[in-house]
């Protein structure tokens, strides 16, 4: 088979706060055909994750920064089109590191095959991908139990909207705050959250309280900053933070002092846990076969927001911090 032309997008230049189209290029280029042991694949849906900010800059976190003038990487899920390697056939979909680009070809180590009859299949990448993954983990981390009240932050969004169902159906009692009204409405009315407010009306300390008079025992948090501040105030004895993001500071050029009250989680005896989804990948088929069937008894709902093409992949990421989405931020590239 010859070289098929592929598009991908590069990492043009750093980031300073905001990105903006400018830090990306969009490249044609020839893929080969695959030698023994690799897999061709074309990617039908890609992700943007508010993570690829952080490997944006030039620092060393738990994951590598991203590189100049190299693609970018992030999960994605495609078709196979050419296969050298016995472990997978033309036409399996399977999940990938390999995002940001049309096709690619990849040793068969670096993919995983997925079931095909789950659709749409991008929800590889959002309630059944890593963002659910998170929020499954995120809540078992902190023991949430039947009767606990749970404060989710960017609830509309893929973590959050996850977070927020599962502690549902669990028994919570659950509040979310986002950013638009729009979101607000699609967490109370679609996701079956208790109580939602727009933090963007003001005040989220006092929205909070009003929403959860009586306090809350877990906070799942995706925004840090003023949501985490408010939920410190709002926590009842014992409670507990799952510091899962901090959504809020990650365009900020200078580090943003934390919360001012952090010293009540002395005499409130809270706990607060941090985590990353990649340790606990060993819970994915716990998580597949548990959150799939959930999914597949329809007593989950995933909402996401689908941008076409390639070359709208950097806007899409842009939207996601902006909060232009509702739900999972994904690509279409077939
Ligand atoms: P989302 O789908 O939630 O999209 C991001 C959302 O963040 C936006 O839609 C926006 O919604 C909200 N947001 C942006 N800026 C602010 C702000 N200043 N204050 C409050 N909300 C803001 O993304 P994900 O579900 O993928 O990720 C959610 C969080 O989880 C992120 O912090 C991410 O880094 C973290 N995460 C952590 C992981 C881990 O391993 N610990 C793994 C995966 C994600 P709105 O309109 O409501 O403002």
């Amino acid at each position: 088979m010859p070289a098929v032309t592929s598009y991908e997008v590069r990492l043009a230049s750093r980031p300073q706060g905001w990105p903006t189209p400018d830090n990306f290029s969009l490249v044609r280029v020839d893929v080969p055909p695959p030698a023994e042991g690799e897999v061709l694949v074309r990617n039908r849906f890609m992700s943007v994750d508010p993570y690829m900010r952080g490997r944006m800059n030039d620092v060393k976190s738990y994951t590598p920064p991203f590189q100049i003038g190299q693609p970018l990487e992030g999960h994605a899920v495609g078709d196979v089109v050419e296969s050298r390697d016995a472990a997978f056939r033309a036409g399996d979909v399977v999940t990938s590191m390999r995002g940001w680009r049309e096709h690619f070809v990849a040793p068969a180590r670096d993919l995983r095959a997925v079931d095909a009859r789950v659709q749409p299949l991008s929800a590889y990448l959002g309630l059944l991908g890593m963002p659910g993954l998170t929020a499954w983990v995120g809540l078992n981390l902190v023991d949430v139990k039947a009767g606990d009240r749970v404060f989710v932050s960017a609830a509309a969004g893929a973590v959050g909207s996850t977070a927020g169902q599962l502690a549902k159906l669990r028994g919570c009692f659950v509040v979310g705050s986002a950013g638009s009204a729009e979101k607000v409405k699609t967490a109370v009315e679609e996701l079956g959250f208790d109580r939602a407010f727009n933090y963007k009306d003001g005040d989220v300390r006092g929205q909070l309280v009003a929403a959860a008079p009586d306090g809350i025992d877990i906070y799942f948090d995706n925004v840090g900053g003023d949501h985490l501040e408010a939920a410190i105030h709002a926590m009842r004895l014992n409670g507990r933070i799952i510091a899962c993001g901090a959504i809020s500071r990650y365009n900020d050029e200078a580090a943003a002092p934390g919360p001012r009250n952090l010293s009540m989680i002395i005499g409130k005896r809270l706990t607060m846990k941090g985590f990353i989804v990649s340790d606990w990948v060993k819970e994915l088929p716990e998580f597949i076969k548990t959150v799939g069937g959930l999914y597949a008894a329809r007593k989950l709902r995933m909402k996401e927001t689908v941008v076409e093409g390639i070359d709208r992949a950097p806007l899409a990421f842009i939207d996601l911090l902006r909060g232009e989405n509702v739900g999972k931020m994904v690509v279409k590239l077939v």
